[in-house]
């Protein structure tokens, strides 16, 4: 078969003359041939095999590019990397690896094209396109990659256990593809990651996040959540999700199984924001529940405080898998903490309410919101359309709070030097209860947001304090 219009970029011309001109053999391989072949938006890279030395091409190609852009080179891989346009192209010499039971590094050694698609991880990704000027556009696909990528597999090229065990980020790798592409992974390569998924702890976990926030930003993450889960991997990598599994009962009353929820609250979420952290927000919310979960014979099932415990879990969980510990923790652990909040809402709604979820999320009430709303996951539909119904009231109750009282981002209509000001006062106890029955009257509705209003509230509650006002009009 001949996918030459897979290589109508110029490009592709220039690495075929530069490969003939060293007189070796080039091939388009793996992620840019397969997307082409699902048309689907192709990855932004593109990974070249010489056989031969991948560096020397590189370096040819920028030669012959009319901007002659930079090389970048990774002896230790034995990898070059150029930019032409927007494109980041990548090119290696063919190997062949081979791995050995006491090291995580394979043995590499130079190799044919054959030796390459071998080490590749699955079929899909082994696909090759020739370069050579003679049979230009040639697909090369031992084993019957095409045919897979047409019904939906994901396989290995080699026994699964060999490509498994020798390098186990690849169990990883096929739950993300099965994801992304929504695709099945073969019987055989199923039961091998579950017999070999202890191995993952072998692997960074840099490494395992990033194949993790790629689940996690699919179109339905719940794929590879449940894939993780059911081959023994989310023990490992969350074990905190693992804990939310199983319905306990006692005297009859039971309570919902909080993992199956949350895969439900996260593919909810997915429809509606493609932004990561909101997203680990929604995974995250209910974690505290499992430390929390008490039964008592009054009220049934509790899990008091589970929004506290769960957002000092974030923090944990964060650090534990080397993910950031910068401001988009701090916001899953927010939305986290929050996450409980306009459900009571929802059930009856008061400006002060409002106001006062407005005046604790900030600017990021309306991810709060949505949060909330992927979190109805009840399959009585009265229900469910009582709550979305509730919500979107709370909703333009938002807006309209907010136009009136700006009380977002909050800023005290009188200041603390004001008030030092006009009592004559030293930093001290006082301009704390002060500001804060400022701030209590605001929320509650008892005065408006503005100056005039708190500055005669500071009076009457300074007077109350004992405290002298000395008014001058300067
Ligand atoms: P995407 O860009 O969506 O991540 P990709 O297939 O391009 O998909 P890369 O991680 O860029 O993914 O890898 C490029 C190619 O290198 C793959 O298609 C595959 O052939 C090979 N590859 C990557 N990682 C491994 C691995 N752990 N084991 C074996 N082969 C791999």
């Amino acid at each position: 078969m001949k996918l030459e219009q897979a290589l109508d970029n110029n490009i592709f011309k220039i690495i075929s003359r530069s490969a003939n001109e060293l007189q070796l053999d080039a091939y388009v391989i793996g992620g840019f041939v397969r997307d082409f072949i699902l048309q689907r938006s192709s990855a932004k890279d593109i990974d070249i095999v010489a056989i031969g030395s991948g560096i020397a091409l590189a370096r040819k190609v920028a030669l012959n590019l009319p901007n002659q852009p930079k090389v970048q080179v990774f002896k230790t891989y034995g990898t070059a990397m150029l930019r032409f346009e927007d494109v980041e192209i990548e090119f290696v010499g063919a190997r062949k690896e081979s791995y050995h039971e006491d090291s995580r590094n394979p043995v590499v050694e130079n190799g044919t094209l054959e030796d390459d698609q071998n080490r590749r991880d699955f079929t899909i990704n082994a696909l090759a396109l020739n370069l050579s000027e003679e049979n230009f556009g040639e697909l090369l696909d031992p084993f019957y990659g095409v045919q897979d990528l047409k019904n939906g597999i994901i396989r290995t090229p080699l026994n699964p256990d060999i490509t498994y065990s020798d390098d186990p980020l690849r169990m990883m790798r096929a739950i993300r593809f099965a994801t992304q592409l929504n695709f099945i992974i073969e019987k055989g390569s199923l039961e091998s990651i579950s017999k070999n998924s202890e191995r993952i702890k072998i692997i960074t976990n840099e490494r395992i996040v990033v194949e993790l926030n790629k689940i996690m930003e699919s179109v339905k993450p719940s794929i590879g959540l449940l894939l993780l889960e059911q081959t023994g991997l989310l023990q490992y990598i969350l074990p905190e999700l693992t804990n939310l599994k199983g319905i306990d009962e006692v005297e009859g009353q039971k309570h919902k199984d909080n993992f199956y929820h949350t895969l439900e609250v996260v593919d909810n979420i997915a429809k509606n924001t493609n932004d990561l952290w909101l997203r680990w927000a929604a995974l995250l919310h209910d974690i505290g529940k499992a430390p929390t979960k008490k039964f008592s014979k009054k009220v049934g099932w509790t899990f008091h405080a589970h929004e506290f415990e769960g957002s000092k879990m974030v923090y944990h969980l964060f650090k534990r898998l080397k993910m950031p510990l910068n401001d988009k923790m701090k916001f899953v652990q927010k939305m986290v903490f929050m996450s409980s909040r306009p459900i009571v809402l929802a059930q009856g709604v008061t400006d002060s309410a409002v106001r006062r979820l407005v005046f604790d999320a900030g600017d990021y009430v309306d991810d709060l919101m949505t949060l909330c709303e992927a979190d109805i996951t009840t399959k009585n539909p009265n229900k469910f359309a009582k709550y979305h119904n509730n919500f979107k009231i709370v909703r333009q109750k938002i807006i309209e709070v907010e136009a009136r009282d700006h009380v977002r981002n909050f800023q005290p209509p009188v200041t603390g030097e004001e008030i030092m000001k006009t009592f004559n006062l030293k930093p001290s106890r006082e301009i704390g209860i002060i500001k804060e029955a400022i701030k209590e009257a605001i929320l509650e509705g008892v005065i408006p947001n503005e100056h005039d209003a708190a500055f005669k509230l500071m009076l009457d509650k300074g007077k109350a304090l004992g405290l002298n006002a000395t008014l001058n009009n300067n």
